[in-house]
């Protein structure tokens, strides 16, 4: 498939698992979705899902009940979760990847990884081996998935 740089790229079909048509994409998002086996390509301008999009709504309120709606950071409230390995790098959108976070460390941690983010911010973290534990977890079944997934 040609790519053009002008942002006039074609736009992916995307189908969800039963077939339905969801909201098209771009190529890339298409490739990063097949690169990350979560969808197969149907024809070369047509992916299709293998997972179901409205899953991640339902992880996220299920990490933020199982966090007690405490950013794991911080202390503070949470309204979001942030991805211990972020989506960027395969992350997983399952609950073991996630953990309650308030929108500031959020945004703050940005990309960087987990452990370096907590270094950092050692001193306002409520709990150290909680969180150390759900790194190292999410760490843990990243690599399995990966080795799986190959
Ligand atoms: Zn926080």
């Amino acid at each position: 498939m040609s790519r053009t740089r002008d942002g006039e790229e074609p736009l992916i079909t995307v189908l969800n698992m039963d077939g339905q048509q969801l909201t098209p994409c771009l190529p890339h998002r298409a490739w990063r979705e097949v690169e990350r086996s979560r969808a197969v390509w149907v024809d070369e301008q047509t992916i299709q899902l293998l997972y179901n999009p409205f899953l991640f709504r339902d992880y996220r309120k299920a990490a933020l009940k199982r966090d007690h709606h405490t950013c794991l950071w911080c202390g503070q409230h949470a309204t979001t979760v942030d991805h211990m390995i972020p989506s960027s790098k395969g992350g997983s959108d399952l609950p073991h990847n996630l953990i309650a976070s308030c929108s500031e460390c959020n945004t703050k941690r940005g990309n960087r990884s987990a452990w370096s983010f907590l270094k950092e911010n050692a001193h306002a973290v409520p709990n150290l081996m909680k969180l150390s534990w759900r790194i190292f977890i999410a760490k843990y079944r990243h690599r399995q998935l990966k080795k799986r997934g190959t």
